[in-house]
């Protein structure tokens, strides 16, 4: 009798792990480029995208992805300026701030005038900075340019606030893959967003309501860049579980800034 309610109790309980919380497992050590600690990468869910976190700093594969390209891209990056759009709490952003010589943050707050400073972030508009002209070695952003309305002006006005040889290194979900970039939303007359498609919002540490998805990019998203600056953009795709890097949608792109004729 006994030994029934345990069996009973062991399906029950293996019933619910399996239909709720899932068997998948996947754990990995290596070093983070986040923490910069040798940990262990852990993913309880299969979808490695928001599921495989460090074990040290919970940073997820493409902040991982980022960091590393900044640090392969631009070894000095430390002694570089640099200018983050909209960072986070976790991952790049918390290294940034730390090591990073010269490191703003903005962020976009509606209600407040553009280039003065809410609780220590400057506010800035990606399409219409106050920032003067070649002002920074790198622009990071981190998912977000599929929230922007006008991509072509943030592109273009990144371009300009970026030094000769800097970059703007960035995270975006390429989700057309080899299909067209779609424009996915608008903006209406009351500054709200008007859907083409079905609506798609992301999470905003900085608003309840979230971040409307604006544009469905393809790999074509280096020819838009293209098209709009001077730039030459490339696509770096890392897989490397030596740093917890594997998942889904984790491109980075390098849009860089040409160097003066005789700079190194
Ligand atoms: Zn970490």
């Amino acid at each position: 009798m006994k030994k029934t309610l345990k069996s009973y109790i062991k399906r029950k309980i293996t019933g619910i792990y399996e239909n709720k919380i899932g068997t998948f497992f996947f754990k990995q050590k290596g070093f983070c480029p986040c923490c910069e600690k040798e940990v262990f990468f852990i993913a309880r869910n299969p979808w490695l995208r928001d599921h495989f976190k460090c074990s040290n700093c919970n940073c997820i594969p493409r902040e991982r992805a980022l960091m590393l390209t900044i640090k392969n891209e631009y070894p000095n990056w430390q002694h570089l300026k640099i200018h983050e759009s909209s960072p986070g709490t976790r991952g790049h952003s918390v290294l940034l701030r730390k090591k990073a010589k010269s490191y703003t943050e903005t962020q976009y707050f509606p209600n407040e005038e553009l280039g003065c400073i809410v609780n220590g972030i400057r506010c800035e508009d990606l399409e219409q900075q106050t920032f003067p002209d070649g002002q920074f070695d790198l622009v990071i952003t981190s998912d977000v340019m599929e929230h922007i309305y006008e991509p072509d002006k943030a592109f273009q006005e990144i371009y300009r606030t970026l030094k000769p040889g800097g970059a703007h290194i960035f995270s975006v979900p390429i989700i057309n893959k080899h299909n067209p970039t779609q424009r996915w939303a608008k903006k209406d007359a009351n500054g709200n967003p008007q859907f083409l498609f079905e609506p798609e919002w992301h999470g905003n540490p900085v608003s309840k309501k979230g971040s409307p998805v604006t544009m469905h990019w393809g790999y074509d998203i280096v020819d838009f860049i293209k098209t709009h600056t001077a730039a030459e953009v490339k696509i770096v795709y890392l897989d490397d579980l030596s740093h917890g890097i594997r998942a889904e949608y984790i491109e980075i792109i390098v849009m860089k800034k040409p160097a003066l004729h005789g700079q190194a």
